[in-house]
C-alpha cells in the first residue's frame, strides 16, 4: 500500500442505481451521467469504464479540464457535454472533439460562431435558458437575438439541446418554484418549436427532478448524485421510502473508503490524547492510529466525534483529527494490530458507516464531502 488510504468502487451498486434511475426516466429519454467534480469524488478515470458497462453513453462535466480527462478514458460511442465554464481559448478543442456545451450569453454565442467558422466544423450547443434559478441562462428578452443568430449561422451550429437547471428540486419547500420552472421551461420550448427549431434534447432534470418531478424529464436527464447511490436530500429519501417501504431503499452506495491501522498503543487513565486537551482517557485505554487526517479529506470536525469500523465494530475517533492522522479508541476491540483494515466509509461485518452519518456530523452535505475527497487517494474497483 503506497498511499495511506484507498477508495473502492462497487460496480454492482452502480449498476443497480443506474438501472433503477433509467426506469424512472423512461426509455424515451437519454441518461446523461454527471461526472463533474472528479465524478463526485469517485474518480473520473476509474469510474467511467464501470459506468459504460452499466449501459451509460453520455457524460456531463463542468469544465474543459474535466472534459479532457473524460475524453481520454471514454469509449468512442460515448458523448460528452460541458455544462459550465469554457475559456474562449478552448472552444476550438470542444468543437474539434465533438464535445457539446452549454451556451448562456450572446457574447459566447457569437464567439462560438466565429470559432466554428474557423474550425470548419459545426459546434454542438445547448442553449441554456433562464427559468427561475437566476444563475446562468438566456433571459426571454434575449431569445429573439439567439433565434436570429441560430438561423443565420445554421451551418456552423447544431442545436444539440435547450436546457435549464432546477433551483432546489431536492427540497419540498421549493415545490411551487419547481412547478413554475417546469412551466417556464415548457413555454420556452414551445417558443423554440414555433420558431422552427428542433433541438435534439430538451433537458431540465437533475437527480431530484428524476425522483420527484417526472414532468421535468424531457428528452434527457442529467443525473449526478443518485447515480452514485445518494439521495439528493434526507427528505427525498423519506418521501420515497414512505411510498415503497422502509426496507426497500433502491439506491446503494458505490464508494467505500478504507485505510489501515499504523500503530497501537496503551494509554493510562487520565491522559490527554493527541494535540491539546480535547480528550482525556477516563479508563486505561488502547488507542490505534490511522493515517488519514484533514489533509486527506477526513474532516477536522470529526475530532472527538466521528466513528470508523475496526474488526467489524464501530469505534470512536478521539482527540483532534490531525493533518495526516486520526486516533481511535480501540479499547473494546480485541486483538487489534498494525495493518488491520479500517473502514472510514462503507461496510465491515454487520456495521456500516454512511456518508450521510459522516456528513450530518460535520454539517455538510453528501455532495460536499464526496467532492472534497482528494484526487491523490487511489481509486479502484472493489474486488
Ligand atoms: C450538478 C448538476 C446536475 C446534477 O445534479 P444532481 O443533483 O447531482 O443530480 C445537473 N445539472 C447541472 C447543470 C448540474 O450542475
Amino acid at each position: 500500500m503506497l498511499h495511506t488510504s484507498y477508495i473502492e468502487l462497487n460496480k454492482d451498486a452502480l449498476n443497480n442505481n443506474i438501472q433503477f434511475l433509467k426506469k424512472r426516466i423512461g426509455s424515451h429519454a437519454r441518461y446523461s451521467m454527471v461526472v463533474k467534480a472528479n465524478a463526485y469524488g469517485h474518480g473520473i478515470e476509474e469510474l467511467l469504464p464501470l459506468v459504460e458497462d452499466c449501459g451509460v453513453d453520455h457524460y456531463a462535466v463542468f469544465s474543459v479540464a474535466e472534459a479532457m480527462r473524460a475524453w481520454e478514458i471514454k469509449k468512442d460511442f460515448c458523448e460528452l457535454m460541458i455544462m459550465g465554464f469554457i475559456d474562449d481559448d478552448y472552444l476550438e478543442w470542444a468543437i474539434e472533439k465533438d464535445v457539446s456545451f452549454f451556451v448562456f450569453t450572446p457574447e459566447r454565442l457569437r464567439k462560438v460562431i466565429e470559432v466554428s467558422k474557423k474550425t470548419k466544423k459545426p459546434a454542438r450547443i445547448h442553449i441554456e435558458l433562464e427559468t427561475g434559478m437566476y444563475r446562468t441562462g438566456f433571459c426571454e428578452d434575449q431569445l429573439e437575438e439567439v433565434s436570429v443568430l441560430l438561423k443565420k449561422h445554421a451551418s456552423n451550429l447544431v442545436l444539440e439541446g435547450i436546457c435549464s437547471h432546477m433551483a432546489g428540486a431536492e427540497s419540498i419547500v421549493n415545490y411551487r418554484r419547481m412547478l413554475e420552472q417546469i412551466d417556464a421551461f415548457n413555454k420556452l420550448c414551445s417558443w423554440f418549436h414555433a420558431e422552427g427549431f428542433q433541438p435534439r434534447y430538451r433537458h431540465l432534470a437533475c437527480s431530484a427532478g428524476v425522483l420527484n418531478y417526472p414532468d421535468s424529464v424531457m428528452d434527457m436527464a442529467r443525473v449526478g448524485i443518485a447515480s452514485y447511490g445518494f439521495w439528493p436530500s434526507e427528505e427525498m429519501k423519506m418521501m420515497h421510502l414512505k411510498e415503497v417501504g422502509f426496507d426497500e431503499n433502491p439506491l446503494q452506495r458505490v464508494l467505500s473508503w478504507k485505510s489501515v491501522i499504523m500503530s497501537v498503543n496503551n494509554v493510562p487513565k487520565g491522559k490527554y490524547v493527541s494535540y491539546g486537551k480535547s480528550f482525556m482517557t477516563n479508563r486505561k485505554s488502547k488507542i490505534a492510529t490511522v493515517p488519514v487526517g484533514y489533509g486527506y479529506g477526513f474532516s477536522r470536525t470529526l475530532s472527538n466525534n466521528g466513528h470508523v469500523l475496526v474488526d467489524g465494530k464501530r469505534v470512536r475517533v478521539i482527540g483532534s483529527v490531525n493533518m495526516n492522522m486520526a486516533v481511535l479508541d480501540v479499547t473494546d476491540v480485541e486483538n487489534v494490530k498494525v495493518g488491520d483494515s479500517v473502514v472510514l466509509i462503507g461496510e465491515q461485518g454487520d456495521e456500516s458507516i454512511s456518508v450521510e452519518s459522516f456528513s450530518d456530523m460535520n454539517n455538510s452535505m453528501n455532495y460536499e464531502l464526496l467532492t472534497r475527497l482528494p484526487h491523490h487517494i487511489p481509486r479502484r474497483e472493489a474486488p
